[in-house]
């Protein structure tokens, strides 16, 4: 992939050298990594219910067999909502403990005939108060890296679908005091990011961080080791990277952060 000047400025506004053919520049991004067709499948129908009872083990038989009922049935639900529905369906959830202390929920921000959807993690604080995803410094660096590739936000703008990217978190709500997702906790908001996905029919997802990748590719291998390949979701390709926060801790991940970029954006260019 060849840069324009423009695009090299926003590179290098985010502390990344290009490298250019023919250039003695160094750059500490390790070269982009081949595209193998690595496909690992999940299965078409999530068992969110299943993964629910392993987090509250104990319950007897008999109290699980209704748990699954009730969450199958709140899944089917969830699976027939349109946009605005589902909006409100996840304004009004109090499906886990995190309704108590949420500000607000946090659904999604973007064209809804993206072709990129950017799966991240759980709302910390900035989003609770704003009820929009990746805002604050994180936000910040995701714009810049999105706006090196010419995509956007934006759903009001001249960019064409191609262009543009939706957000949503894997959780609707902030966890208190940005603590780590409880598997519970994902298990029920996760019927709202699949019928996201569902209406959406992205192109492509790149999935960000540790907890996006646990609830889409059912994976608890590290980042670091899932990065660099292409996956599948439900036949979507999936590629996993840093969330943007870590990289804002970790300078040494953001040029790693960048190949995985330029491997979806190679991904999102195919036929
Ligand atoms: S985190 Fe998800 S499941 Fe839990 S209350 Fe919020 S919207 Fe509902």
């Amino acid at each position: 992939m060849s840069w324009t000047e423009r695009q090299r400025a926003m590179l290098r506004e985010m502390g990344l050298v290009t490298w250019q053919p023919g250039s003695r520049a160094a750059d500490p991004a390790p070269a982009a990594q081949p595209v193998p067709a690595v496909a690992t499948p999940r299965p078409v129908a999530g068992p969110p219910a299943r993964v629910m009872q392993q987090a509250v083990a104990p319950a007897p038989p008999a109290a699980a067999a209704v748990l699954d009922i009730a969450t199958d049935e709140r899944t089917r639900h969830i699976a027939t909502l349109d946009w605005p529905a589902l909006r409100d369906a996840v304004a009004g959830c109090q499906a886990c403990a995190l309704c108590q202390s949420r500000k607000q929920t946090v659904f999604g921000v973007g064209d809804r005939q993206a072709r990129w959807m950017i799966v991240g993690e759980a709302p910390g604080e900035q989003e609770d108060l704003s009820g929009e995803p990746f805002v604050g410094a994180a936000g910040q660096l995701l714009d810049s890296m999105l706006r090196a590739l010419s995509l956007t936000r934006r759903d009001d703008g001249p960019e064409p679908a191609a262009q543009r990217v939706y957000i949503a978190n894997t959780l609707k709500c902030r966890p208190p005091r940005n603590r780590n997702p409880q598997p519970s906790e994902l298990a029920a908001c996760e019927p709202f990011l699949m019928r996201q996905l569902a209406l959406l029919q992205p192109r492509l997802i790149v999935a960000m961080g540790r907890f996006a990748v646990q609830a889409l590719l059912r994976s608890s291998d590290p980042v670091g080791k899932l990065r660099g390949k292409v996956h599948q979701y439900q036949g979507v390709p999936l590629v996993v990277t840093y969330h943007p926060a870590y990289l804002l801790r970790s300078l040494a991940d953001k040029a790693r952060a960048w190949d995985d970029l330029c491997l979806a954006a190679s991904v999102a260019e195919r036929p």
